[in-house]
C-alpha cells in the first residue's frame, strides 16, 4: 500500500487535477490511497465564512457561495457543465447551508470544524468523480469514518488504537486500487466532525500510513523536494536529497513549512519512508526521508518563522524571577496551548516569542498581568539554523538587528527585527 499526500496548490484547478490523474496513471498496478487537501485557498476562504457567520453578519451566504461558484466552475472544465457530479458536490455545500441555517450552538472551534472540512470533502470528491469520469476506478472514503479523535475542535488529538481499527477495517473491504480521501479531518466518537490544525493534511497522510502499514508515503508539492532554506525566502536554496528522520523532526520542528511537524513520528515509529516530490516535475527523484545506518552530513539548514512577538515579563513585585514565576508563566502557556518559540530567562525578567496569535496574547496578558508588567515587541523574525558554520552565520548576521540569541553546538537561534 501507497500513501500519496496532494495539497491544496496541486488540485487548484481543472488543468491541476488533470496533473494528478495523470501523476496516479503511473502507479496504475500498485494499491494506493490518497489524500487530498482543499482545492487552493478554498480553507482560507472558508475562515472567513466562519468569521462572518460567527458575527451573524448574513454576507457569510455570498462568501459560501463564491466558493461553491469556483468548485462549480472546475466542475465545468472537467465534466462539461449540467453534469450530474457538480449534484454530488453541491449536496456538500447544501449539508453546510443547511448546518448554518439550524445550528444553535455557540462554540467557535466547533462550528469551525463543521464549516471548514466542506473543503476537503469536496475536492476528494470531485477528484474521485474525475477519475471516474475517465474511467480510472476508485473508492472515495469519508476519512471521518478512519480517523478518530478527542473534542478539541479545530486541533484534535488522535485516538490512535481506534484510528488504527478503523482504517484497517474500512480499506479491508476496498478492492479497487484507487482510493480517494480527505486530510485534515476527522471525528469525533458522535461523528461530528474535527480538525486537526492548519496544514494538516500531511499529518493526515502519516496517520494513514501509520495505521495501514504503508510501504511508502510521497507527498507531491509545488517544490523539487525538501531544500536547506524555502526556495521563496532565499533563491540559492538547494535540494537536500536524503534526509533522516531525526534531522526531519528537528527542521519540522523549528519551522520548516514544506512539512507538518506531527508528520515524522509517526513514520519513523514503523520505519515507512517519505518522499517529497514535485507535482510539476513528476519524474524528478525529490528527497527521501528515512533511518539511514550511515551518519549524514547536511548542509547549513534555514528556516525563518515570521511575525513574532516577544513577550518579557517581570515581576511586579519587584523579585527576581524564580521558579514560581516560571510556574505561573508557563501554567497559563500550557493552558492557552501557545508555544514559546524560544525563550530566555535573566534575573529580573523572562522573555518569550511566540507566533502573532493577538487573541491567545490578550488572554495571556490578561491572566498574568496581576503579577507581572508586561511588554510585547512586535516585527520580529525567529531565524533558526542548523549545522551553521562561520559563513553563513556572517552572512545571515550582516544587516540584522539581533534580539536574541542562542546556540548548541548543532543549532542556533536568531530573534531579529524586521
Ligand atoms: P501543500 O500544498 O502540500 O500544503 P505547502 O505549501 O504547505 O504545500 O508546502 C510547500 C511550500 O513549502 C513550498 O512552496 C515552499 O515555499 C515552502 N518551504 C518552506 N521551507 C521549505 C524547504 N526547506 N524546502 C522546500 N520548501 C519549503
Ligand atoms: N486545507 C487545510 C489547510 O489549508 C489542510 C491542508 O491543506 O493541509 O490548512
Ligand atoms: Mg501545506
Amino acid at each position: 500500500m501507497l500513501v500519496f499526500k496532494f495539497g491544496g496548490a496541486s488540485v487548484k484547478d481543472a488543468d491541476s487535477i488533470k496533473n494528478v490523474a495523470s501523476i496516479l496513471s503511473k502507479y496504475e498496478d500498485q494499491k494506493k490511497l490518497v489524500v487530498v487537501s482543499a482545492m487552493g485557498k478554498t480553507t482560507n476562504a472558508l475562515e472567513d465564512v466562519v468569521n462572518l457567520y460567527i458575527a451573524k453578519d448574513q454576507k457569510y451566504q455570498d462568501y459560501l457561495h463564491e466558493i461553491r461558484e469556483y468548485h462549480q466552475y472546475v466542475c465545468d472544465e472537467l465534466f462539461g457543465a449540467n453534469h450530474g457530479v457538480q449534484h454530488k458536490v453541491f449536496a456538500l455545500f447544501d449539508a453546510i447551508e443547511n448546518f448554518c441555517a439550524s445550528n444553535i450552538s455557540d462554540n467557535y472551534t466547533f462550528i469551525y470544524d463543521q464549516i471548514i472540512s466542506v473543503g476537503e470533502l469536496a475536492s476528494s470528491k470531485l477528484i474521485s468523480e474525475y477519475l471516474k469520469h475517465i474511467g480510472k476506478d476508485n473508492q472515495w472514503l469519508d476519512a471521518r469514518e478512519m480517523i478518530r479523535t478527542d473534542h478539541a475542535y479545530t486541533d484534535a488529538k488522535i485516538l490512535w488504537e481506534e484510528t488504527e481499527k478503523l482504517c484497517l477495517a474500512r480499506m479491508s473491504n476496498v478492492s479497487q486500487m484507487t482510493s480517494i480521501t480527505q486530510g485534515f479531518i476527522g471525528s469525533t466518537s458522535e461523528r461530528f466532525t474535527t480538525t486537526l490544525g492548519r496544514e494538516g493534511s500531511d499529518f493526515s497522510a502519516a496517520i494513514f500510513s501509520f495505521c495501514l502499514n504503508a510501504e511508502k508515503m510521497v507527498i507531491w508539492k509545488d517544490v523539487e523536494g525538501v531544500m536547506n532554506a524555502d526556495p521563496k525566502q532565499f533563491s540559492d536554496a538547494v535540494l537536500i536529497k536524503q534526509i533522516a528522520f531525526k534531522e526531519a523532526i528537528e527542521m519540522t520542528y523549528y519551522g520548516a513549512k514544506v512539512i507538518h511537524p506531527k508528520t515524522i513520528r509517526p513514520l519513523q515509529n514503523k520505519n515507512i519512508p517519505l518522499e517529497v516530490r514535485s507535482f510539476i516535475a513528476s519524474d524528478k527523484g525529490g528527497t527521501l526521508i528515512h533511518s539511514f545506518d550511515e551518519e549524514m552530513s547536511y548542509p547549513p539548514i534555514i528556516v525563518v518563522k515570521e511575525d513574532q512577538v516577544l513577550l518579557r515579563f517581570s515581576a511586579k513585585d519587584f523579585s527576581f524571577i524564580a521558579e514560581n514565576h516560571m510556574e505561573e508563566i508557563f501554567g497559563a502557556f500550557a493552558d492557552l496551548r501557545l508555544r514559546m518559540n524560544i525563550m530566555q530567562n535573566g534575573a529580573i525578567s523572562f522573555s518569550a516569542a511566540v507566533d502573532n496569535k493577538k487573541e491567545k496574547i490578550q488572554e495571556i496578558v490578561k491572566l498574568l498581568e496581576k503579577d507581572f508588567s508586561i511588554t510585547q515587541t512586535e516585527s520580529l523574525n525567529l531565524l533558526t539554523i542548523r549545522h551553521y558554520n562561520d559563513n553563513i552565520l556572517q552572512r545571515e548576521l550582516a544587516n540584522r538587528e539581533v534580539w536574541l540569541t542562542q546556540k548548541t553546538r548543532e543549532t542556533i537561534q536568531l530573534l531579529c527585527k524586521v
